[in-house]
């Protein structure tokens, strides 16, 4: 398939000049120290924007591929969907209220946009919007303009977690946040780790002290939880980009060719990113593992930072 060799090697030709531009950023005015921190933060943000828009595209033009058509179109389409996921990465790591929800929302178009390249489909033709196990799938050209199907994985999640001892539905922060978050009061060694984050559901762990009435948190501590909740909303979005791009594709693949898979498709996502994503994490140590780098990049922390509260509890 030469033609396809050449469009991959322009693609990521692309991709590998747009990370090189925007880390030859200049920083005009800044300390010479700074300036070289300003420069490795560009850097970092121009290698984050072309995996996403690489992401996009690839997979966009190796569908179109697939399904008989040509990989250059769909490629630049697709690419420009990535590049919307960074866009949405990078919102839901802010700290505003509804960043979570908002960026989500934005990265999810985003991938719709790269799907929808590799389907032949126009850039808009059909955008999913995640909300908590819901997706809705919106169709400005069809008869019937929004569908609803239901995340089996999402679902079960929630389920699980919430049968989880000290576990709590906080609706506010799951507002914020565009996914269910429920919060988990126990001691760091009972549960493990700070934050986790399966199937766009989102725990963060509290201190059982927390649940005390009058119980006021210092700047440090809020500050602390603020960026592992950020470093989850990122895993939420990767969650997304996961289904949107290569299990969608599969589970229409599997499902859509029977009626007794449309009747279910109709209703149903089934979420078959998540055995995968496990399985991911097995083969790949944390440290290594490119979607960990990626979530600590952009919340702007480090395991070390985020690994144990300032107050100890
Ligand atoms: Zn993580």
């Amino acid at each position: 398939m030469p033609r396809l060799h050449h469009s991959v090697l322009a693609g990521l030709g692309v991709c590998l000049f747009l990370a090189g531009a925007a880390a030859r950023a200049q920083c005009v005015g800044a300390a010479a120290g700074g300036c070289a921190g300003q420069r490795s933060r560009a850097a970092g943000e121009a290698r984050t924007l072309a995996v996403n828009t690489a992401l996009g595209g690839l997979t966009a033009g190796v569908l179109r591929v697939a399904h008989g058509g040509r990989f250059g179109g769909a490629f630049v389409r697709g690419a420009a969907g990535g590049a919307l996921v960074y866009a949405g990465k990078r919102t839901v790591v802010q700290h505003f209220a509804g960043a979570g929800l908002f960026g989500r929302q934005v990265a999810s178009v985003g991938s719709s946009i790269s799907y929808n390249a590799g389907e032949g489909r126009p850039a808009l033709g059909r955008i999913a919007l995640p909300v908590g196990p819901v997706r809705l799938y919106v169709t400005p050209r069809d008869a019937v303009k929004v569908r609803a199907r239901v995340d089996v994985a999402t679902l079960v999640a929630i389920a699980y977690v919430a049968a989880q001892p000290g576990a709590r539905f906080d609706a506010g922060a799951s507002l914020s946040a565009g996914a269910p978050v429920f919060l988990r009061y126990a001691r760091p060694a009972d549960v493990g780790w700070e934050g986790v984050q399966v199937a766009g559901v989102i725990q963060l762990r509290r201190a059982p002290s927390d649940r005390q009435a009058g119980v006021v948190l210092s700047e440090d501590v809020r500050s602390y939880l603020g960026n592992v909740a950020a470093h989850e909303r990122v895993h939420v979005l990767q969650y997304d980009q996961s289904f949107l791009l290569w299990s969608a594709p599969a589970e229409d693949g599997m499902l859509e060719p029977t009626r007794a898979g449309r009747a279910v498709h109709r209703w149903v996502d089934l979420g078959l990113n998540v055995p995968v994503w496990a399985a991911l994490n097995e083969t790949f140590a944390f440290q290594s593992r490119p979607w960990e780098r990626e979530a600590y990049f952009l919340s702007r922390s480090t395991p070390e930072e985020i690994g144990s509260r300032p107050d100890g509890r």
